[in-house]
């Protein structure tokens, strides 16, 4: 089936044709059926797999077509977990609902509030939102969602996890108890489950590939690299592939800030984004990234959730995650849509246990990338970083002594 083929706005079948949608992706074919037919829908759906415009299409197409009575408020809520996501989702919105008449706004905090009035005032269908400043904004009367029709949860497990619970249920307070609520998420925990059923009427569950959470077209590998090692391996493969694009894990922002030092000392150039950045930095870090000026970020797992840049080539977990299902959101930054993608994972022994959870948790071995003892040392003799001096290479071959060459 083809987008041309569903009864939605010719508006919006023409935009898609712009932005070179003609089949909707498994995800897209199996819910805008029924969210048109007015139904709640909790979708799972790996990354990469076009889950926005899932619920984008059919939300706008139904907006486009429904009168509003006189209703000046705003139509749609979708809560995401990052301003970076509720600026990117918005943008998504404007783009497929371009020639229609449906406004979309991203609503965030860490921005001047005057001016997000200002266009609330000219009046908006859907918001996009970190829902602290949506309440602001209610109280003090500038923001009716008395007659909201849609509630959408994006990354419906990770806002449970921020513990934005809360606010879920004080939208609910605010809003019609007749709406469609839809939930999307690539990965699905017991918690989200029974908060989706709190909160719906009867969802239709739409799963794709429930079995193997983790996007088909990635290539996963893991090379066993000391933990004090890991920025010479690093910085190995950043100066290898220059031309590449890389997205760099690592477990808090304290050791993001480090990996860059790190990195800045050896000369490679990146940039940090993490939740202590400054707003205003914090776009103007991704926007640098997205248009190819920085091709190395490094950064968190809540800060780079759900985040799309189409021309990703690798993920690099510089440390692994301490809860698997983030390694499915974090290699998941690559291989969008139909492009293949890179992820390789650093493992240091005491991170092995990790290693196994995540393994478990997807069913499938991560391919391992074997390092001999002598690209080992290599890699650490290339290093730019003057700290790497001979006392450690001996310390390094001393260790090595009697074990296998493989590490
Ligand atoms: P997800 O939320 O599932 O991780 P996104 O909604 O961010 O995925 O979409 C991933 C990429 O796929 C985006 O770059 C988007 O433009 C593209 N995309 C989505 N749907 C289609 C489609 N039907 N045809 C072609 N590209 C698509
Ligand atoms: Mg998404």
């Amino acid at each position: 089936m083809k987008f041309s083929d569903y009864h939605i706005s010719p508006l919006i079948k023409q935009q898609l044709e712009v932005m070179g949608f003609n089949k909707p992706t498994d995800i897209q074919f199996k819910s805008i059926k029924h969210i048109l037919e007015g139904e709640d829908v909790m979708a799972v759906a790996q990354t990469g797999t076009g889950k926005t415009a899932a619920f984008a299409i059919p939300i706008i197409d139904k907006l486009e077509n429904r009168n509003r009575k006189g209703y000046k408020g705003v139509r749609c809520i979708v809560m995401v977990p990052t301003r970076e996501l509720a600026k990117q989702i918005s943008g998504v919105f404007n783009e497929i609902g371009k020639r229609t008449s449906v406004k979309t706004f991203g609503l965030y905090g860490g921005v001047e509030q005057e001016q997000q009035i200002r266009t609330l005032n000219n009046g908006l269908d859907v918001i996009v939102t970190t829902p602290g400043r949506m309440f602001d904004l209610i109280s003090q009367g500038h923001l009716d969602i008395s007659k909201l029709e849609f509630l959408v949860l994006d990354e419906a497990d990770l806002m449970l996890d921020l513990g934005f619970m809360k606010d879920i249920q004080d939208v609910l307070k605010h809003i019609p108890k007749k709406r469609q609520t839809l939930f999307f998420s690539a990965t699905i925990s017991k918690k989200i489950k029974s908060l989706a059923y709190e909160v719906v009427s009867n969802a239709i569950r739409i799963q794709v590939s429930p079995k193997n959470p983790v996007a088909k077209n990635i290539d996963h590998a893991v090379a066993f690299v000391d933990m004090d090692d890991k920025r010479f391996f690093l910085e190995n493969i950043l100066k290898e592939y220059e031309d590449k694009k890389f997205i760099v894990f690592a477990r808090t922002k304290v050791r993001v800030e480090r990996v860059h030092a790190a990195m800045e000392r050896v000369g490679v150039k990146a940039e940090i984004l993490h939740g202590g950045i400054e707003q205003k930095d914090r776009f103007a870090i991704l926007d640098r990234f997205r248009s190819d000026a920085n091709n190395v970020l490094i950064t968190t797992d809540v800060a780079a959730r759900g985040i799309d840049i189409p021309t990703m080539d690798y993920v690099i977990n510089y440390d692994l995650p301490d809860d698997a299902e983030n390694y499915v959101h974090r290699c998941g930054r690559t291989g969008r849509g139909n492009k293949r993608g890179q992820a390789l994972s650093f493992c240091s022994e005491a991170e092995k246990e990790l290693l196994e959870a995540i393994e478990a948790y997807t069913g499938e071995e991560i391919e391992q990338y074997t390092i001999t003892k002598d690209e080992y040392l290599d890699i650490l003799n290339d290093s730019d970083d003057g700290s790497n001096n001979w006392k450690k290479l001996l310390d390094q071959s001393n260790k090595e002594d009697g074990t296998e060459d493989e590490w």
